[in-house]
């Protein structure tokens, strides 16, 4: 409820508080006019007419007379007394039915629409602005960035060319400027020269436009999104200092979370030479065995920094079960994701995925399956015109018939990636209920709708906004992170100087900030050490790969790094 609040203030403000004032004066006195009259009807009543009447009826007789209603209940029959009745209704006419609708209209409402009608959106910031974050393109990915960088009390500005969208975005309290992304003059005023960072996530040509524009005048950091992954070196020439393939990396992120195939783990991200990858628990031999029976790292070396089942992500114990439909997050070399693969079951190889859209993140998870050799099937409901590589099914994916047809029988993995959230959640719940066992990944392309898939029942959901908001940040914060869930990440930092020569059960790490540690780095190209036991002594120039929460995160920053 902005809108009535805004309005509001709009009377509490300048010329108009006056005018308030004003209509406070003149109702205060009609008011008084009211009280005189009333007082002199009782007066003349008992002199004239010989009738004695109370001063509430005369408020009465006053109010009715003054305007012009004359119900005729209380009258005068004496001259003197019309002539009183005819000076009241003449000053109602005059005080209470012109001047004072006129005084509201002239005083209130002509510059209430005036202001509304001469309202610009602001077009420039002041030149001491600085240190802000400018985002040009507004969308569920900026907007999930915008509410994390409230939440940070970091300054920002968001950039439309469109008007109305400045002033609705204006009135649901965001912080708004008004102009041409690509004007140079425009850029100057809202300062881009003395801003932190630029977010660029429109389309491609316009981003491209955006940093060629920036570039000329200053060298402001700029992030930008790309649509098409191919365009990833043009917009770095252009001057973007990080170019994010969104699509692509939605994609992976997708089609990863769908095969079931155990001969491979699924890299998700590195840090250097440490690895982290994702492996379905039903493809390995520990099922149904708990995390140190299963004895993982002592076999590989690999360390199980996460489980993932139907949704929820957990840090696992020592005790806790791998259950069939659970996802192992692994961090460790490449040589210990073989060892790993070495073990586990390379029967299974009739893994076939079905994906449902093939738009440029459906296309991307196609093309992540097939650089792995897994087979798929697109359905889309029109041929995508930029991809000529893959063979689609055209038709309704909301059809049970075709999907039927397509080989949902014999699928082991599901994408559904359109681009309609009401689809997908519906895809979601139909194929569920048909496939109860079938590993389900559904994309969400609002931010809301996450609960809704997992509630119909998807093992994965992947939000294009809070993914794009997750990356965004952690560019903007120059983190170097790894980003598992809402809420986990996976960050690297240098051994703060006051650890050196502590065993990591002295360090205190974990009782301090709630931060792990999922490995060391040595200087120079020696693996990491993954999982480290509590007796390991922390070095100089060790680098640190630790998981946690944005706040325990914080709190590591708080307590070591201050005074490393
Ligand atoms: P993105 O590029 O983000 O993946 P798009 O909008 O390009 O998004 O892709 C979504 C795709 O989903 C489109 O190709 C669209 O035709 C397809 N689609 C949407 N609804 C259905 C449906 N009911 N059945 C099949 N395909 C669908
Ligand atoms: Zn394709």
């Amino acid at each position: 409820m902005k809108l009535p609040v805004n309005e509001f203030a709009f009377f509490l403000r300048g010329q108009a508080r006056k005018n308030l004032k004003l209509l406070v004066l003149y109702c205060f006195f009609l008011f008084l006019m009211v009280m005189t009259y009333a007082a002199l009807f009782t007066v003349l009543m008992e002199s004239l007419e010989g009738r004695h009447y109370s001063f509430f009826t005369g408020v009465y007789w006053t109010i009715i007379t003054m305007s012009t209603l004359g119900y005729g209940d209380y009258v005068f029959s004496t001259d003197p007394g019309h002539i009183f009745s005819a000076l009241v209704t003449l000053s109602g006419v005059v005080f209470m039915l012109i001047l004072l609708p006129f005084g509201m209209v002239s005083l209130f409402l002509a510059p209430w629409i005036e202001q509304r009608l001469r309202y610009r959106p602001k077009t420039q910031l002041h030149t001491d602005y600085s240190d802000h974050v400018i985002i040009f393109g507004y969308d569920s990915i900026t907007r999930a960035l915008t509410r994390k960088l409230i939440s940070h009390h970091t300054p920002y500005v968001i950039v439309t060319s469109d008007q109305d969208e400045a002033i609705q975005l204006e009135e649901e309290g965001l912080h708004v400027v008004f102009g041409r992304p690509t004007n140079v003059t425009f850029l100057k005023n809202i300062q881009v020269a003395n801003a932190r960072h630029v977010v660029a996530n429109l389309s491609d040509p316009l981003n491209t436009n955006i940093c060629l524009t920036i570039r000329s005048f200053c060298d402001t950091p700029i992030a930008t999104m790309v649509d098409e992954p191919e365009r990833t070196d043009l917009l770095r020439l252009a001057g973007a200092n990080r170019a994010i393939p969104l699509k692509r990396i939605l994609g992976s992120y997708l089609a990863s979370r769908a095969t079931t195939l155990g001969a491979m783990a699924h890299i998700l991200d590195a840090f250097g030479k440490l690895l982290i990858a994702e492996m379905p628990v039903k493809s390995t031999p520990f099922v149904g065995q708990t995390l140190a029976e299963a004895k993982i790292r002592q076999q590989t070396g690999l360390a199980v920094i996460g489980l993932w089942e139907r949704g929820t992500f957990t840090i696992p114990e020592a005790g806790s079960v791998l259950s069939p439909l659970a996802l192992m997050v692994l961090a460790g070399t490449r040589e210990q994701l073989h060892a790993l693969e070495e073990i586990t079951d390379e029967k299974d190889k009739t893994d076939l995925v079905m994906v449902l859209g093939h738009g440029r993140i459906g296309c991307s998870a196609a093309r992540y399956l097939e650089r792995r050799s897994i087979p798929f099937v697109i359905i889309d409901r029109t041929n995508n015109l930029e991809c000529m590589d893959h063979i689609t099914v055209i038709g309704d994916a909301t059809s049970r018939h075709l999907l039927m047809e397509s080989g949902i029988e014999d699928a082991k993995g599901l994408i559904v990636t359109t681009n309609d959230d009401s689809t997908n959640i519906f895809l979601t719940l139909a194929s569920r209920r048909q496939r109860p066992h079938m590993r389900i990944v559904a994309r969400s392309n609002q931010e809301e709708n996450v609960d809704q898939l997992y509630a119909a029942g998807a093992d994965f959901v992947i939000s294009n906004a809070s993914v794009g908001a997750n990356i965004l940040n952690n560019v903007l914060e120059g983190k170097e992170t790894i980003f598992l869930t809402e809420g986990i990440d996976v960050f690297r930092a240098p051994l703060p100087s006051t650890l050196v020569g502590l065993s990591i059960a002295e360090s205190q790490i974990r009782p301090k900030t709630g931060c792990s540690i999922v490995a060391l780095e040595l200087p120079e190209s020696i693996d990491p050490i993954v999982s480290p036991p509590p007796e390991t002594i922390l070095v100089e120039g060790m680098g640190l790969i630790l998981i946690g929460s944005p706040e325990e995160e914080e709190n590591f920053g708080h307590k070591f790094r201050k005074n490393s």
